[in-house]
């Protein structure tokens, strides 16, 4: 870019590899960041730089947690015999959105598909028999409405279906092929609410 100085242009480029930025957003942004006090802009800097070492997963339900559980798990309010398996950490964060479900969560970081060469695994399968084999009340399945989604339902519908009391599908408020992660809280919501027992 013909006036514009190295480091700016470089600033312009990586905001513009973000999600939903395309390059004239990115340069607004990169002149609003220079606008700034160079003190925000640095706070800005710090917190991303500590995002990596600060996050990680929580060894119980493998959402995201700064320590070993996540706060979700360590809440001493929420159901813990009422379990709701999802696929990615957001979909964790897009339920709590909604703000009604008082069970706790378990991701499974993945859904299986066999063309990508993800079985079971692949996937935090082995944390889940050992939570089920615990005791669970309710196992809400809260995998996606894709055809590997539908297909990971069935894998967990089959393998636990005898060993928790209530087994349950969300409704289908999730559209056909819906990530959870597209869905407003409201559909979301009604999704969990209007769940069905598995047959
Ligand atoms: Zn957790």
């Amino acid at each position: 870019m013909v006036g514009v100085p190295a480091s700016l242009a470089a600033a312009i480029e990586m905001l513009a590899s973000l999600p939903g930025v395309g390059p004239k957003t990115a340069m607004r942004l990169a002149l609003h960041l220079l606008n700034r006090p160079a003190t925000e802009v640095q706070a800005l800097a710090q917190v991303l730089a500590g995002l990596h070492d600060q996050v990680g997963f929580c060894e119980r339900c493998g959402c995201f947690a700064e320590q070993q559980q996540c706060l979700i798990c360590q809440h001493p309010q929420r159901q813990s015999d009422v379990i709701c398996v999802v696929e990615q950490p957001v979909d964790v964060l897009m339920m709590e959105r909604g703000g009604m479900f008082r069970g706790q969560y378990h991701v499974l970081h993945g859904r299986l598909s066999p063309v990508d060469g993800i079985g079971p695994e692949q996937l935090r399968i082995a944390a889940l028999d050992q939570r089920v084999d615990e005791g669970v009340g309710e196992l809400i399945l809260a995998t996606s409405a894709t055809v590997d989604g539908e297909a990971t339902a069935h894998f967990l519908a089959r393998r636990y279906q005898s060993r928790v009391e209530r087994l349950s599908r969300i409704a289908r408020g999730v559209p056909e092929g819906g990530e959870l992660e597209y869905l407003d809280e409201y559909t979301l919501q009604r999704a969990l609410d209007q769940r069905v027992l598995w047959e």
